[in-house]
């Protein structure tokens, strides 16, 4: 096995036969070798870096009803709010004074923020913090939307794929949405010239070896600037309620394969992991991830953004959020960047 990740770190590519073997035989020996090959390679393209993204989780309203997703459409329970735009803008400027230099605006598919709206947005936050990177999360949308998000300013765009197993897709998602559409939107945005970020859920249910297979295969195919991975957690409020968790150990391990595979990849120790062990995030860095994304959301709105359950640092001020980081971060070696923490291919030219 050990040849294998030799081969991983020296190429960036296995065969799926190799990837299956890798992941079939997981044990703490080979994730020390796993991992350490992944912090080499993440100090080499980074140093001791780790980039900070303030998360603005401006609406819970969505149409889509994933059957994963605690804010999916058919749950009556959640309490459904939006931010207005000068809501966003405040938002911004407490993260600005916090050495945020990038802003995510995730939300459920809403189509309140018609792309009029949304283009308003973007060009307010881009006019008055010009130094900074503007993220999108907001699903699928056309061509059309998403070339006019870019023209008026949005860098970023993260749009997981989910799984890249289209039964597998099926089982997790509704009718009115497929695997095809998802990745033709990732096509776009990239062709766009956005910087693109695909990702899943470790451990979702009826995930298998196999499937995550095809998801790193997909992974390599597409090259994206930036992967989110997080274990799948139950929400109760949705169909997949009693189903288990994904795991720390399956998710570090992935999140260093994915390392060796994109060396330069932005890779965030996302809220989940930290959500499934007080350290998680902690040892997703030390696992070769070295993004993290705290949330700015006003916190009289924290607890209604609930994807799963029990989600870390809805009670948190931004600031309280940013200093506890700083300290887990600085913790195991590294140091909060503040900067836009673009993809290196971006550097040059964004500079
Ligand atoms: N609506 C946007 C973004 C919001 S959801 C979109 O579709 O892209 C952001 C991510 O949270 C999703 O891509 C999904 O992978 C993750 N997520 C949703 N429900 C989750 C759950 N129960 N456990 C873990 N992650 C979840």
């Amino acid at each position: 096995m050990k040849q294998l990740i030799d081969k991983l770190y020296h190429t960036g590519r296995l065969l799926p036969d190799e990837f299956r073997a890798l992941l079939s035989n997981r044990n703490d020996e080979l994730y020390g070798y796993l991992s350490e090959k992944a912090r080499e390679a993440r100090v080499r393209n980074y140093g001791h870096d780790v980039y900070i993204r303030g998360l603005i989780e401006f609406t819970n309203y969505c149409r889509n009803d994933c059957l994963y997703c605690g804010i999916r459409k058919s749950n009556s329970s959640a309490q459904r709010y939006r931010l207005t735009e000068s809501q966003i803008l405040e938002c911004c400027r407490t993260g600005y004074d916090l050495g945020f230099r990038t802003f995510v605006l995730q939300g459920g598919e809403d189509g309140y923020y018609t792309v009029e709206k949304m283009t308003a947005i973007i060009r307010s936050i881009k006019e008055e913090f010009p130094d900074c990177a503007v993220t999108l999360s907001i699903g699928e949308r056309s061509y059309e939307e998403y070339k006019a998000f870019y023209d008026a300013g949005a860098d970023r765009y993260l749009l997981r794929h989910e799984t890249a197993d289209e039964a597998h897709f099926a089982r997790l998602h509704p009718d009115r949405m497929s695997l095809r559409n998802r990745k033709k939107c990732l096509y776009e945005l990239k062709q766009i010239g956005f910087q693109v970020g695909c990702g899943f859920m470790v451990g979702s249910p009826f995930q298998t070896v196999d499937h995550i297979v095809e998801d790193l295969l997909f992974i390599k195919e597409l090259e994206p600037h930036m992967v989110g991975i997080g274990p799948f957690i139950p929400h109760h409020a949705t169909p997949f309620a009693g189903m288990e968790a994904g795991t720390l150990e399956l998710t570090l391990y992935l999140l260093a394969v994915i390392r060796l595979m994109l060396p330069t990849v932005l890779l965030p120790a996302t809220t989940a992991l930290g959500t499934i062990d007080p350290q998680g995030r902690e040892l997703g860095i030390l696992a070769g991830a070295n993004v993290v994304m705290p949330n700015l959301s006003p916190t009289s709105v924290r607890q209604k953004y609930m994807l799963y359950d029990n989600k870390i640092c809805t009670g948190d001020e931004a600031a309280e959020c940013r200093h506890c980081l700083e300290k887990r971060i600085e913790s195991i070696g590294c140091r909060i960047a503040v900067s836009r923490g673009d993809h290196r291919a971006y550097t040059t030219s964004t500079a």
